[in-house]
């Protein structure tokens, strides 16, 4: 028996990026313990009726873009694999509209800088609009509600719903963690924390730079429109699932209020219609205001990329030295200290759907020292650490 098998993880956070690392530790055969505020999961950022999900690209390749075609293509295999498509509600197929010569040179160039087949993004036309579009065939509007309840039926973790985690810490005797709950205390060997915008609870990831960001959607009756697929310009108008379709999303870093605003759904409609002006012909006559609404938080890292790896231990990290120095004297014995087995995934911005599986499986890989296939730069472009160094360097940490 491998010997991570008899140890217990306590993954804190129902949503997709909790439920995908719950997915990764079922395939280690670890148990797992999934902690929930909420009643249910998927309550959150990850509650909307419809996502979308597709890759960043960039026009040159980045390790950001690199992770995010790989993570596409293995929510494609897990797919596939898992056979969601018979059991999580979606559309097959997106259009990313390029309305403007500089988003058709990025687009068309990173399809050649990538070597992006063209069963995964080729250009095309957008029938509505006639636009240039970059069509991405097995780009999906899915339930992301459905597809994190469907992860964690696969998974199977012991679910603990109305309970929040309210503090962590390393016992010196053991390494246990030894997790405090509304209910219990829960003593485990690992710890991952999945907890969205919710982040700023927990006072060992202050020093991260995450923020919160409100998002509003509206959700609108399908039969108004006959788009087949979903089409991307900035917003988005999803295919149709279940009757409904989403106009989204809208992106506010400032204000937070959890209340709908009307001008904003307004603004979503207005943007819709001067986009793509023969979707519909009597768009006066739409009284948008009757729609149903939904406003959610992103959680944003600093430069807009996933944080997935083990973290940082600050309280070990002497920084009255600084960073110049000691790169200068001692680079090669340096070693960011960490909490060896307390892994984050966070900061998944307006992409968890794409990304959260493939991260949730690298974090894993990470904690429990395994191998995985995946380039040590893109690895690194992920990891807390980037900000702990950058933070050091610029003399932020104290
Ligand atoms: C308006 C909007 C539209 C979007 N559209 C898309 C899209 O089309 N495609 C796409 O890929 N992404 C989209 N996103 C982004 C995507 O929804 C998020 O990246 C993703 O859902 C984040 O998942 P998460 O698991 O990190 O966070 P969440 O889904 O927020 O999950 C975190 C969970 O942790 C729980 N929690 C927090 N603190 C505690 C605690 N102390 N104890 C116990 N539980 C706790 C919360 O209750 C919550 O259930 C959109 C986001 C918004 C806001």
């Amino acid at each position: 028996m491998n010997p991570s098998q008899s140890k217990t993880a306590l993954v804190v956070g129902a949503g997709i990026a909790g439920a995908s690392v719950c997915y990764a530790l079922s395939k280690q055969n670890i148990k797992t313990i999934l902690l929930e505020q909420e009643s249910s999961a998927a309550k959150k950022a990850s509650g909307n009726p419809i996502g979308v999900v597709y890759p960043f690209l960039t026009k040159h390749k980045t390790p950001e873009s690199e992770f995010s075609l790989l993570a596409f293509q293995y929510f494609l295999e897990l797919w596939e694999s898992l056979e969601f498509g018979q059991r999580v509600p979606h559309v097959d197929g997106i259009h990313f509209l390029l309305d403007s010569n500089s988003a058709y040179d990025r687009y068309s160039h990173s399809l050649l800088s990538h070597c992006i087949p063209e069963t995964l993004a080729c250009l095309s036309k957008e029938p509505n609009s006639n636009l240039d579009a970059l069509l991405f065939p097995e780009g999906k509007a899915v339930s992301p509600v459905l597809l994190t309840k469907e992860l964690i039926r696969i998974a199977n973790p012991m679910e603990h719903y109305n309970s929040k985690l309210l503090s962590w810490e390393m016992s010196d005797a053991n390494g246990n963690l030894i997790c405090h709950t509304e209910k219990e205390i829960l003593n485990v060997d690992y710890l991952f924390l999945t907890q969205g915008y919710q982040f700023f609870t927990d006072p060992k990831l202050e020093w991260i730079p995450m923020k919160q960001v409100r998002g509003q959607i509206v959700e609108i009756p399908s039969s108004m429109f006959q788009n087949q697929i979903s089409i991307l310009y900035g917003d988005y108008l999803t295919a149709d699932i279940g009757g409904k379709r989403v106009l989204g999303a809208s992106f506010d870093e400032f204000h937070l209020e959890e209340e709908t605003r009307p001008k904003e759904t307004f603004d979503l409609w207005n943007g819709l219609q001067s986009k793509l002006p023969n979707l519909l012909k009597n768009w006066e006559k739409i009284d948008i205001q009757n729609f149903d609404t939904r406003v959610s938080f992103r959680t944003q890292s600093q430069d807009r990329h996933p944080i997935v790896g083990k973290l940082p231990n600050l309280s070990r990290l002497d920084t009255s030295i600084k960073y110049q120095n000691l790169f200068r004297k001692n680079a090669k014995t340096f070693e960011i200290p960490y909490y060896e087995t307390v892994g984050i995934l966070n900061g998944l911005g307006s992409r968890g759907l794409t990304h959260a599986l493939l991260a949730a499986e690298i974090l894993v890989c990470d904690i429990l020292s395994q191998s995985i296939n995946i380039s040590e730069t893109i690895r690194k472009a992920l990891k807390p650490d980037r900000f702990l160094l950058r933070k050091w360097k610029r003399d932020e940490l104290t």
